[in-house]
């Protein structure tokens, strides 16, 4: 697996600009950033460390990067990887209003990265092996949400309930292609307004189930996969890694947060296992056994970890110093892919 890490801090929301908390993140450059603990105080901070932690990554971008360049640096990336026939994958990791969805998906007047993807993806496909013989190119699409470790089909045909979906549904591993969900729905597509079509309807089905009260869209993982002749794109909005009970409504937060975390932990795992593999030269490493099958999520991911297959992680912070501790928690995850 090749993995590279962008962090993409927001700007202050009016709310944290009202409440009179303080902006502690810097980003120094393009790969550097620095988050200020306001709690030690600077005269008694006998070590600056203390104070403030530097972090580096691939990439970092400030609450002033627009939509088009963060999308112009994945694309760099992901674009490639699907031309050379690489299975792909973007995630967007952080707490819950750092900036995931808006990553991913923006809004119809400020397009995130999927929109921006999906309208490029068919070009990706086109040049190589991958157009048919009759020249004419089909993708599937599939659409689907994982809540409390359980698979829900955000496009299925028959299932149009108020939940958006109340089947669930089974990943299963074939011996040769892979772990696959088991009765999920795959739609096919031949141009790119057809595909963002399929995206809208199971974005909008995924916010049935989702309310003010209740934002069970922020404790899910919604995961889209685009796939032309075996080669895949996974475009992944993760759930917000916020500690469990810091941000949970109803009876069945406890069970939702460890389940959330059970994901996000495997996740963690698992990259840190294969970035300790790509580090090392000695087989024993190389050999050691990456935990895929820990989590829904981070098995249905497989195809798109291992190998040759190229992964972007997007880590998105709030900027504000109510958020210090969470946000040092989104940089130490990224920092264990490294
Ligand atoms: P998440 O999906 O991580 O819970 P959202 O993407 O919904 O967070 O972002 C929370 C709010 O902050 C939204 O109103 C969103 O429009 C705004 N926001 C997030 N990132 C940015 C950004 N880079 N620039 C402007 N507004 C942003
Ligand atoms: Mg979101």
């Amino acid at each position: 697996m090749r993995l590279k890490v962008i962090i993409r801090v927001r700007p202050m929301s009016q709310r944290e600009i009202h409440s009179g908390s303080q902006k502690v993140v810097a980003v120094e450059g393009d790969n550097n950033i620095a988050i200020t603990n306001i709690k030690v105080p600077e005269q008694h901070a006998g070590d600056s460390r203390e104070r403030i932690r530097r972090f580096a990554f691939d990439y970092c971008f400030s609450e002033n990067a627009t939509q088009d360049q963060i999308f112009e640096t994945i694309e760099s990336v992901i674009g490639g990887s699907l031309k050379n026939r690489n299975n792909s994958c973007v995630l967007a990791y952080g707490q819950t209003s750092s900036g995931k969805t808006h990553t991913m998906m923006g809004s119809p007047q400020n397009p995130g990265l999927t929109p921006r993807l999906c309208r490029r993806i068919f070009k990706y496909f086109e040049g190589g092996a991958l157009k048919n013989e009759t020249g004419n190119m089909k993708l599937t699409v599939s659409y689907l949400e994982i809540y409390n470790e359980k698979v829900g089909d955000l496009l299925s045909p028959e299932d149009n309930t108020k939940q958006g979906h109340n089947k669930h549904l089974k990943v299963r591993e074939h011996p040769r292609k892979g772990p696959y969900v088991e009765g999920l729905s795959e739609h096919i597509v031949t141009n790119d307004d057809q595909l963002l079509e399929r995206l809208e309807s199971g974005t909008s089905k995924r916010k049935i189930g989702s309310t003010a009260t209740n934002p069970k869209s922020s404790r899910s993982h919604s995961v889209i996969s685009v796939c032309c002749d075996g080669v895949k794109l996974h475009l992944v909005d993760l759930a917000g890694n916020e500690r469990a009970g810091s941000r949970g409504y109803g009876p069945n937060r406890f069970r939702e947060g460890a389940n959330i975390n059970k994901s996000l932990v495997a996740l963690g795992n698992v990259i840190s296992t294969l970035a300790d593999q790509s580090k090392t030269s000695s087989q024993s490493s190389k050999n050691k056994f990456v935990p895929y099958r820990d989590s829904v999520l981070t098995w249905l991911l497989k195809d798109t970890l291992q190998g040759s297959s190229r992964t972007v992680m997007i880590a998105t912070i709030s900027p504000s110093s109510t958020c210090y501790s969470e946000s040092v928690n989104t940089l130490r995850f990224g920092q264990r892919a490294k």
